[in-house]
């Protein structure tokens, strides 16, 4: 009976609203009416927000830097923080703004599609990620709510932290450091390992000798004709081992930085490995390698992943429908920003493939994906590069310190992303010669007519 009364009393307030809002012809005199709509925060007007501008500030921190931190600005007082994919330039996110000036930033989808044609593979999607975070700040701040219960709410209150250690020459040393982080209160790890700690160790690598640095660095795996030899299998397995006898077998172990060795060294490390149980050896051939890819997920008995560097969804797609790796791994500031990460999670889910997530910025982005973490169901955990960085969680305020506890970041209740920047903490890390959100009249206008992808 009491639930027939409350819905004819609320059936007479919709009414009662219908009429007021007839008599307004405003949206808002209806949330003023309905009391189930109360919490939409009228101190902005959503239906006439409009973004008036966007600066930004560059940081550098240890670890993957400089890090861009972009603010879009509203009319309404309102605004929204996002990050530069780290190392990226403030340029990727301003060539932006001239194509975001005056829309409503609470069309999130329909701007990051306006200006996805201006992001690519790794660095080069920074700007239109930051763009998207920081939109994401600005709907949950109007409606007084956070980012990840707009995706449709938590599947999990804490986000799992992993992270690796600073690498070391000596196994005894390395499995010291491992001991430490999980001292820590981490319960993921990983570890870079590659053919760079052979260096020196004859009989180890097997490489043509004067190879450039550019052939080194640069030219894709399979094109350097570096095998790593039996003997140098044996002594990589040293420093595996050694961390094992630290952390035990009861943490998940991941690897990264196998080096640039060929498709088969990439197999027989796999193999060799198997023994430590490892979580995922990371990135061992570039990504777009499908068929190579599958030839050594199905041959390694070590599980493979990779994803840091892809922008598409359809390019994650490919890799998951192909299985061409155990795992996926989208930094979300090359992944499309917060909504396209989480679509890309639910995709991967519908083929049987967990995704971790990649990220090395400050708490700006940080707080991105932890949103997009908690709202996304096959998550299982995300980097961290700071951890020996006492100052990187001063760089923002609003959140209980420490941030990383225990290995998690507790997913933050407050509207938005759940950060505000601490100004004098973050003046102390810019790059020298850089302002502070200062003015960039320069980016209001386009600079050329190249929006039409099509004729
Ligand atoms: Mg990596």
């Amino acid at each position: 009976m009491a639930h027939a009364n409350r819905h004819d009393l609320n059936r007479r307030t919709v009414l009662k609203s219908s009429l007021a809002m007839l008599a307004a012809g405003a949206v808002g005199e209806f949330a003023r009416a309905d009391p189930e709509i109360r919490n939409v925060n009228l101190a902005s007007s959503p239906s006439t927000l409009k973004i008036t501008d966007m600066r930004y500030a560059v940081v550098v921190k240890p670890g993957p830097s400089p890090c861009v931190l972009i603010r879009i600005d509203t009319n309404q007082d309102v605004y929204g923080l996002g990050e530069v994919r780290d190392i990226a330039g403030p340029q990727y996110a301003m060539v932006l703004k001239s194509r975001i000036l005056g829309e409503n930033p609470l069309r999130i989808d329909y701007l990051f599609q306006k200006i996805a044609q201006f992001g690519g593979n790794a660095r080069q999607a920074g700007g239109v990620c930051a763009v998207e975070m920081a939109l994401w700040d600005i709907a949950g701040k109007v409606y007084g709510i956070p980012v990840c219960q707009m995706l449709g709410g938590k599947w999990r209150d804490a986000i799992r932290i992993y992270a690796d250690t600073t690498e070391s020459m000596d196994p005894a040393e390395y499995g010291r450091r491992a001991k430490e982080r999980k001292a820590m209160g981490l319960t993921w790890m990983k570890m870079d390992l590659g053919i760079n700690v052979l260096d020196g160790i004859p009989d180890t690598v097997t490489q043509p000798p004067g190879m450039s640095k550019w052939e080194l660095h640069d030219q894709p795996h399979p094109f350097i004709a570096t095998e790593v030899t039996d003997k140098g299998i044996e002594r990589l397995c040293e420093y595996v081992a050694a961390v094992r006898e630290n952390i035990g077998y009861d943490m998940p172990l991941s690897m990264d930085h196998l080096g640039h060795i060929g498709v088969k060294s990439a197999i027989r490390l796999g193999k060799a490995y198997e023994k430590f149980n490892l979580e995922w050896i990371e990135d061992v051939i570039p990504w777009y390698y499908t068929d190579l890819l599958k030839e050594i997920t199905q041959e390694s008995p070590t599980p493979t992943l990779t994803g840091e560097d892809i922008y598409r969804i359809e390019d994650f797609e490919t890799l998951c429908h192909e299985h061409a790796v155990d795992k996926i791994h989208p930094d979300l500031a090359t992944s499309g920003g917060i909504l396209q990460t989480h679509r890309i999670g639910d995709m991967a889910f519908r083929y049987g493939v967990p995704m971790a997530m990649h990220f090395a910025g400050t708490p700006v982005a940080c707080m991105a994906s932890v949103h997009c973490a908690a709202a996304t169901r096959n998550f299982l955990a995300l980097e961290n590069h700071s951890l020996d960085v006492p100052w990187w969680q001063d760089l923002v305020t609003g959140m209980d310190k420490p941030i990383i506890n225990k290995g998690y970041i507790a997913v933050p209740g407050t509207p938005g992303l759940g950060v505000a920047l601490n100004d004098d903490e973050l003046k102390r890390h810019l790059k020298p010669g850089t302002g502070y959100f200062e003015p960039t009249p320069m980016w209001d206008e386009a600079q050329s007519w190249d929006d039409a992808l099509f004729s």
